[in-house]
């Protein structure tokens, strides 16, 4: 297992109208041109654009290839998926096939029902997904103190999440 690797996540279009982006600063982190294009008003803007500006979000078109093939399983199992939706998830595909290991962000459950079928990991925003997991820290396998990133500050060793009741 790859588990240093640092993950990049796959924004949806969810994480940015719900006001969640700022749990994902400074964290490697993609979206989609036509989540942008989604996004066209208000704080949820402005936050998308702060964020791209500051460089940790990058904003990309996903392969044709993928694209393709994200369509073809919407059909298969009749997924609501708007064109937006179905992109994130073929870009997660793309940075998958490129070794990278990859967590789709998205509240949308035929997103996320989506993503369990190709088989790539993704996290719920709100409803006990992100708001439990971001609302505590990581614990240090090494030392035990609690801490935010994923290697510990203090000892260097790999940090694990911790769930909500911290
Ligand atoms: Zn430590």
């Amino acid at each position: 297992m790859a588990d240093r690797q640092a993950k990049i996540y796959v924004l949806d279009s969810t994480v940015f109208l719900e006001g969640y982006v700022s749990l994902f600063a400074n964290k490697p982190s993609a979206t989609t041109f036509q989540v942008v294009e989604e996004i066209r008003s208000g704080q949820p803007k402005l936050q998308l654009e702060a964020a791209l500006r500051s460089g940790w979000l990058a904003q990309t078109q996903p392969s044709a290839e993928s694209v393709k093939k994200v369509a073809g399983l919407r059909g298969q199992t009749q997924e609501k998926l708007s064109t937006a939706d179905l992109s994130v998830i073929a870009l997660a595909i793309d940075l998958k096939d490129k070794g990278k290991a990859v967590v789709v962000v998205s509240d949308d459950y035929h997103v996320q029902n989506l993503c369990k079928i190709i088989g790539i990991e993704y996290l719920a925003v709100s409803k006990g997904g992100i708001e439990k997991k971001f609302s505590w820290r990581r614990k240090c396998r090494g030392c035990g103190r609690l801490v935010r990133e994923e290697v510990c500050p203090f000892c260097g060793s790999e940090t694990v999440f911790v769930p909500g009741e911290i």
